[in-house]
């Protein structure tokens, strides 16, 4: 039966976020592919997805994980042990670093400042050390948030940047180069990408062991273009002798989760048909409101597609609290179940209890066909946050 059939007919309680186990392992597959027929190394981007009970079930898969700073290095080190432990992190500091060298494997740091500051412990401590480049050569349009080359960015150091303050001694301490560039992009991306990066930095990439091309690499998606993937690797690791890594997020967990709500209410404004859902856009599934974007929802259509097009809102008192506007075969009324896909992402490690909403309930679909409750909240995860 298709997953989202078995989600439906099961009684889980609504809202609630669904892993799909067997949809990371295919993605694990891929993913794995890539590597054994490069040689590169590829890490999950904690960022994006952190549910750490599946950590088992794509550990074969992956040579590790990546961090944004010490919680995330800890999680990865305690979750996913035998994989290396990459940390990037725009600005470290000294009262977290000592801890931060127990758990990291590179350090990858923004600026000649930092890497000045801590270069030589993270050295000492037997760490491979690493600089974040800005190639300065944006490749996505619209998601201005996303693109860490737009103008006046703080991710990554520029060429002009380099070449005021690494020193000889700076350099010397490198022992990879990093970049992050790409949203949800295809390897025509990384290609121009990487145009940029040599034309800048590859005098000093032949100095280097090891380079990581950051996320962003929608490697896991049906029509993305591997055989060029494989062979801007191949040409990078030829050309300067480096080991290459990529560290994604989304295409670890692309399209392996689901959130299934329940129509609470339904209303008219004027012409409008409005379902109440009891999932809110602003606290469930955050990057609706903020990237923006549509998700996926099971059955449905755009709007005006079907006969019966519905506004799908939360609960919460904010006028913004809206998915979209999506169509369906029949009128939809209370107590109905509604499945949005692209859910294992940016999700459930964004979350939040804003307005007082309760946190959905977060399941594992095994890949046995069974239903493994992860994680519950309630009242005490909405109150501890904001007092003694
Ligand atoms: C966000 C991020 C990633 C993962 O990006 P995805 O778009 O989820 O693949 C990787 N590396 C760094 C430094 C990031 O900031």
């Amino acid at each position: 039966m298709d997953i989202r059939e078995r989600i439906l007919a099961s009684e889980l309680p609504t809202p609630c976020y669904v892993i799909d186990e067997q949809k990371l392992i295919e993605n694990g597959r891929i993913l794995k592919g890539v590597q054994d027929r490069t040689g590169c190394r590829i890490l999950l981007a904690q960022k994006a997805f952190s549910n750490y009970d599946l950590y088992p079930a794509i550990a074969p898969f992956l040579a590790g994980t990546e961090a944004s700073g010490l919680f995330e290095a800890r999680l990865g080190a305690e979750k996913m042990p035998e994989g290396e432990c990459h940390v990037f992190c725009a600005a470290y500091r000294e009262s977290e670093f000592t801890e931060l060298l127990k758990y990291a494997d590179h350090i990858v740091f923004n600026s000649p400042s930092q890497l000045k500051r801590f270069g030589e412990r993270a050295r000492a401590a037997g760490k491979s050390v690493g600089l974040r480049i800005n190639p300065e050569r944006s490749t996505q349009d619209g998601h201005g948030i996303y693109d860490p080359c737009s103008a006046g960015s703080r991710l990554g150091t520029t060429l002009s940047q380099w070449e005021e303050h690494m020193t000889e001694e700076l350099i010397t301490l490198l022992d990879g180069l990093h970049f992050h560039t790409l949203c949800e992009q295809d390897s025509d991306a990384l290609e121009v990408t990487l145009d940029a990066v040599e034309e800048r930095f590859g005098q000093y990439l032949h100095r280097m062991k090891w380079l990581n091309m950051g996320g962003g690499h929608h490697i896991t998606r049906k029509d993305y273009d591997i055989p060029r993937l494989e062979r801007l690797i191949t040409r990078m690791q030829d050309t300067y002798g480096v080991q290459v890594y990529l560290e994604p997020g989304e295409a670890v967990a692309l399209d392996a989760g689901y959130l299934m709500t329940e129509v609470l209410d339904t209303l008219k404004n004027g012409d409008t048909d409005i379902a109440i859902l009891d999932m809110s856009a602003a606290c469930h599934t955050p990057d609706v409101i903020e990237m923006p974007y549509r998700p996926p929802l099971y059955r449905s259509g755009e709007a005006g597609e079907k006969q019966y097009t519905w506004r799908l809102g939360g609960p919460t008192c904010l006028a913004g609290d809206i998915v979209g506007d999506y169509s369906f075969d029949e009128r939809l009324s209370d107590g109905d179940r509604l499945l949005f896909g692209d859910m294992a992402i940016y999700s459930t490690c964004k979350n939040n209890t804003f307005n007082g909403m309760p946190l959905p309930d977060i399941w594992q679909a095994c890949a046995d066909g069974s239903f493994k409750l992860l994680a519950r909240f309630g009242y005490e995860d909405f109150r501890y946050r904001l007092g003694s």
